[in-house]
């Protein structure tokens, strides 16, 4: 393993195939100088462009082509002599790249953040002596009959392996290490002075806690998973407030402990400053060990970030999605919390699961790796059931407390107050009340996601749904039709209920500015704050009005399905969901999962304190399997019956999905191309993939641009990367047009 990780040093006949950095995806061959020895793969250097200077990233190191061009350019200068991305980290790119169908570069990209690829802020460096070779007994009694300085230096770098020139002795050292180096025992490095950004300090470190049976049964199962030779990735099934982030901080220590790294990879960081205060508060200890990714970091704090975990002197990171690609030294775990969570699906290029990049990353280096969540994504739950995973399941609540009643409301024969717009049921609203009249906090839950509008009957909760694969039929204002987005069927819009005739069939869907109006009508004294996509927008908004609810300066927090993460209230009594069926009229294979994992999520947030706690669900559809396997917290229950559905339907995780969308300022033009690349798509289709017929998008128009789609599916993602990353390059677009492709999509809108 590490003379692949640390090549010989090449010799000059060798020639570096350098990923040039910018947008145009460049991959070309440079001869290595005689001169520099030190490029490796992975290393960041200069190079002659076009009468330029452009920079880039050594991908690989061969022999030159026999017949290649004799005259090949040389590389003008090394940036770092250290490797800035590591073997496994390159691999992982490069695998994320090609299931993806994503640009090489765009991958690579994510691995050295743009501060880091500017060498921006890293004015200040410091001397770094590293121990390269240990000296044999002969060859170390000679040296240390003669050069005691040098013995001692030596001696220092045995148990560390590496140390400051500061911490050596300073200036006055450097004559020692210099003859050291000369005697390929040390390498002297120039790196960025250490400027951690300000972590830690007001932290009072936490004491380990005393682990409950359930909790000891986990641990020794990731332990054991540890130190196995063959790792397989473990989930942590665990009702929320069951002690799974203690377990996480117990299982990091370990690794610790041992000397190796650790990734603590968690939904939105806005959202779960509970996970990161206890992370930092239990190392407190270890000042410095903890490198948070987050990304309202400043250049100067990602780069210092970024340093300090690729120097070792960090250990343990902990960010989002992105932080997957952290340069944690000799890495022993991977933690994903909360791990059915959207947020680890970059909706943007390149589109990858975070979550999957964390178990293949932890497959390449070696190390183990827990997905943890009271409500596991059915594709985790199938590679438990099918034993590729290996289950820990905690069953209570950590502090004994029960889970709290969960009441459904059929809205269909509800009393509503016709001054709340139908919005708010007369029950739902007594429940606030008194709960503002006992001074204890509610939680309003709008379960509203993208764009979609579905048909649904108020009076018996129909929903227009595709004959062929069960998706709720998205309506289209254009063509005043109904499509379904996984198949292509379409129909006209009824104007009455199929079921039971009402004429009052309407589309669904209200804002959270909307319901906010009516809360405040309905409650006006009452201290209200809203969390939605709009607020996050605000740069530490979010965090802000949690601070305050958590401080009770406010009675009620309603918003979207970003307020059911991680959060830890005590003084919630109350949830109410105000549309629980909403999230299941939406074009998405996952829509009933997600409506299910949203309202268990919610529902563990009420009543942490020492009062019980209330959940309320208003809705249409009591008898949906989402809600009612909800309602009685039973996660096994509601995997079970939705993943043998998904079987017959052909959904995931028994197939992929991908979603190819063209967009153009011009309409008809995106519609075109799509039908263009449709038909070209269509003539060669490998064996075992379909495709749908193209249609618009849900959301038509976005960001000035028309939007036109259709999907993918095959039992292998790979299948449809390699086919379509193909055709699209041969296509040609051209103009105004851009297609995108989305493997293994989340959102279809
Ligand atoms: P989860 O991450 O599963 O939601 P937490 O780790 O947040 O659960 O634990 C829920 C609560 O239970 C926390 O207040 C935590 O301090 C407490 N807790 C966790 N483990 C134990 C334990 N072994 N003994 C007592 N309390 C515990
Ligand atoms: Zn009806
Ligand atoms: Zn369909």
């Amino acid at each position: 393993m590490s003379d692949t990780l640390f090549p010989e040093a090449p010799s000059a006949s060798l020639a570096a195939r350098v990923l040039v950095d910018g947008p145009s995806e460049l991959m070309l061959d440079y001869a290595v100088p005689p001169g520099m020895q030190d490029v490796r793969e992975g290393c960041r250097v200069e190079i002659p462009l076009r009468g330029r200077t452009a920079t880039g990233t050594v991908m690989t190191l061969t022999a030159p082509e026999a017949n290649g061009p004799a005259c090949m350019k040389e590389i003008s200068r090394l940036i770092n002599a250290e490797p800035l991305v590591s073997q496994q980290l390159m691999e992982l790119a490069r695998w994320a790249a090609r299931y993806y169908a994503a640009p090489l570069e765009q991958m690579v990209r994510c691995l050295v953040p743009e501060p880091v690829r500017q060498e921006r802020h890293s004015e200040k460096t410091h001397k770094v002596a590293e121990l390269i070779r240990k000296p044999g007994i002969e060859e170390y009694n000679r040296l240390a009959a003669k050069a005691p300085r040098q013995t001692s230096i030596l001696q220092r770098l045995k148990e560390s392996g590496r140390a400051a020139l500061i911490d050596l002795g300073g200036s006055a050292a450097l004559p020692a290490c210099r003859a050291l180096e000369r005697r390929g025992l040390v390498r002297i490095l120039e790196e960025a002075e250490p400027r951690m950004p300000a972590i830690d300090e007001d932290y009072e470190p936490s004491a380990e806690m005393e682990l409950n049976p359930e909790q000891t049964a986990a641990l020794a199962g990731i332990v054991e998973e540890l130190s196995a030779k063959e790792k397989r990735p473990i989930l942590l099934q665990g009702v929320t407030g069951s002690g799974k982030t203690e377990i996480y901080l117990q299982a990091v220590s370990h690794v610790v402990s041992q000397g190796r790294g650790a990734l603590i990879l968690v939904p939105e960081i806005s959202l779960t400053p509970q996970t990161l205060q206890r992370f930092r508060s239990r190392f407190a200890s270890l000042p410095g060990t903890v490198a948070m990714l987050h990304s309202s970091l400043s250049d100067g704090e990602r780069f210092d970030a970024w340093h300090a975990l690729h120097s070792g002197r960090a250990r343990i990171a902990i960010g989002p999605r992105s932080a997957v690609f952290a340069p944690v030294r000799e890495l022993g775990l991977i933690i994903v919390d909360e791990e059915h969570d959207a947020s680890y699906k970059q909706e943007n290029s390149p589109r990858y699961q975070g979550r999957d990049l964390a178990v293949l990353r932890a497959h390449l280096e070696g190390a183990a790796v827990v997905l943890g969540s009271a409500t596991p994504s059915l594709e985790s739950i199938h590679n438990a059931l099918c034993g590729k995973y290996r289950l820990a399941r905690l069953d209570h609540r950590a502090d004994g407390q029960r889970l709290p009643l969960t009441r459904v409301l059929d809205m269909r024969t509800e009393p509503r107050d016709k001054r709340y717009a139908g919005i708010l049921s007369e029950r739902l609203r007594m429940a606030i009340d008194k709960r503002l009249s006992r001074c204890e906090q509610s939680i309003i839950l709008l379960n509203r996601r993208g764009f979609a509008r579905a048909l649904q009957c108020p009076d018996c909760g129909h929903t227009a749904t595709c004959v062929h694969c069960s998706m709720p039929l998205t309506y289209h204002l254009t063509e005043d039709l109904l499509i379904c987005h996984l198949c292509g069927y379409r129909a006209i819009v009824p104007r009455e209920c199929p079921e039971c005739h009402s004429k009052g069939i309407l589309l669904q869907g209200f804002g959270t500015q909307k319901v906010e109006a009516v809360l405040r009508k309905a409650f006006p004294a009452a201290r209200l704050s809203r969390i939605d996509a709009d607020v996050a927008r605000r740069k530490n908004a979010v965090g802000d009005i949690l601070a305050r609810f958590r401080a009770r300066k406010l009675d009620i927090l309603m918003g979207t399905q970003m307020i059911a993460k991680g959060l830890d209230f005590p003084g919630v009594t109350l949830v109410g969901v105000l549309n629980a069926d909403l999230g299941l009229c939406v074009p998405d294979p996952r829509a009933a999962e997600r409506t299910f994992q949203l309202l268990t999520q919610v529902a563990g947030r009420a009543g942490r304190g020492d009062v019980d706690g209330e959940v309320i669900v208003q809705t249409f559809t009591p008898h949906a399997a989402a809600i009612q396997f909800a309602r009685r917290h039973d996660t096994d229950g509601f995997a079970e019956q939705e993943l043998e559905l998904r079987r017959q339907l052909e959904l995931p995780p028994f197939f992929h999905f991908a979603l190819l969308t063209v967009r153009s300022e011009r309409d008809a033009l995106a519609a075109f191309c799509l039908e263009k690349l449709h038909k070209r798509l269509s003539r060669s289709l490998p064996p075992g993939v379909s495709i749908s017929p193209p249609a618009p998008a849900p959301l038509s128009k976005a960001c000035g641009q028309f939007r036109h789609q259709c999907t993918l599916k095959a039992r292998s993602a790979r299948l449809i990367s390699d086919f379509v990353s193909g055709e699209l390059a041969a296509a040609r677009l051209g103009g105004d047009i851009t297609a995108t492709l989305d493997i293994d999509a989340y959102s279809f809108t």
